[in-house]
């Protein structure tokens, strides 16, 4: 059996292996590193892959998010609504920006952000809201999209996991994940659903006005070379990069759904384990499975993640501290306690091997374990 890994990208490089090479090499050959035909090309593959008038290329995920930001002229002190449960890059950046990070908690099925929560949240300094598509299916949008109308606030999608997810509106419409709000935001990161092989992201909107103020931004907030209008940031993505996720974007669906066979094996696995709650797809959306992520119930976990070590299966928690409780972030106006269901979730998540090049074997082995591991480590 192959090594089990949380992320096997060398098996998905050696299936395309060929075509990442030639495309690496002709950037070697032209000499265009930065922006350029690799970089053009795989913006216009993207947009027309999403269905969305403007992709922005840029440096990363973490800078899509600052960028976004950056390009609704808020000021010091002006709220932006997140989840509290996320990766650090959604909050992180608007405190960066003097911003003012207000956390709200999620739902324990999904993971996504409550709806009811961000409502509560409005008060008249919030300025926008930033979803994340987290793990890979989308947040609530009919109904977020709704609430921010109402307030006229601005939506932010951060959906570095949910790459190729889509959300299908109640009028019928089916839509991209990081397509539906103002803007959305993605990361190439190496273990993301499209990864390049170094950092990489880019930004999403159907507004031409923003689109042209994000490239300028990106850009040391220069349209005309070296007239600068505003503060901008140097964000970009290299033609390296681009040669390598214009060559794995035409497999992506192909990728989405090896992920979801793994997720229902896994689904399939477990049905009958009361120990185990699987992941809960809303109706409304498709999973992309960025990852597979167990609730565990009257187990302990650091012995069923032990027990699945000692196997060689690694298993991750994704994520052990809401950002309400990280030391950077500790604020008066949050304490332990104020976001149940988020720190319920931090307790009892363990995330399992998730990636396009699961073979039954593998995924036997691991389904197997974990439910040994189960039953040595009740509680
Ligand atoms: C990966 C990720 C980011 C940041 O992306 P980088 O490319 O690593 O900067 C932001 N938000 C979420 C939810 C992510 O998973």
């Amino acid at each position: 059996m192959k090594k089990i890994q949380m992320v096997d990208l060398r098996s998905q490089y050696d299936s395309i292996k060929a075509d990442v090479n030639a495309g690496i090499q002709e950037v070697l050959d032209t000499t265009t590193y930065i922006k350029g035909g690799k970089v053009n090309d795989f913006q216009a593959h993207l947009e027309a892959y999403l269905g969305v008038k403007h992709v922005i290329p840029v440096g990363n995920g973490t800078d899509a998010l600052q960028i976004a930001l950056m390009a609704l002229d808020l000021k010091p002190g002006d709220e932006v609504i997140t989840p509290t449960f996320t990766f650090i890059a959604t909050a992180e950046v608007v405190a960066l920006l003097g911003l003012t990070p207000v956390l709200v908690d999620v739902d324990f099925d999904t993971f996504n952000i409550n709806i009811e929560a961000v409502e509560k949240a409005i008060t008249p300094k919030t300025k926008a809201i930033v979803p994340v598509h987290l793990f890979g299916q989308n947040a609530n949008m009919e109904a977020l999209l709704a609430l921010a109308a109402k307030h006229q606030l601005h939506v932010i999608e951060d959906a570095c996991q949910s790459i190729g997810a889509r959300y299908i509106f109640a009028d019928g419409r089916s839509v991209m994940s990081g397509c539906m709000g103002e803007i959305g935001c993605t990361s190439f990161f190496p273990s993301k659903n499209l990864g390049c092989y170094g950092d990489g992201g880019a930004i999403f909107t159907n507004n031409d006005v923003l689109a042209k103020k994000m490239r300028a931004i990106a850009n040391h907030g220069m349209e005309v070379r070296y007239h600068h209008d505003m503060i901008g940031v140097n964000s970009r993505l290299d033609s390296i990069q681009a040669a390598v996720l214009d060559v794995k974007l035409p497999h992506l669906d192909a990728y989405t759904k090896a992920r979801q066979t793994a997720a229902h094996y896994y689904n399939e696995a477990f049905a009958g384990c009361a120990h185990l709650i699987t992941p809960v797809v809303a109706a409304n959306t498709t999973h992309v499975f960025h990852q597979y992520t167990l609730k565990l119930v009257g187990v302990d976990r650091e012995k069923v993640r032990q027990y699945l070590a000692d196997n060689d299966i690694p298993a991750m928690i994704y994520y052990p501290v809401p950002l309400h409780l990280q030391k950077a972030y500790q604020d008066a106006r949050y304490k332990a306690g104020d976001f149940p269901v988020a720190e319920q979730l931090s307790a009892c998540v363990l995330s399992l091997p998730m990636h396009t090049e699961l073979d039954t074997e593998q995924l036997r082995y691991i389904a197997d374990h974990v439910l040994a591991a189960v039953k040595v480590s009740k509680i």
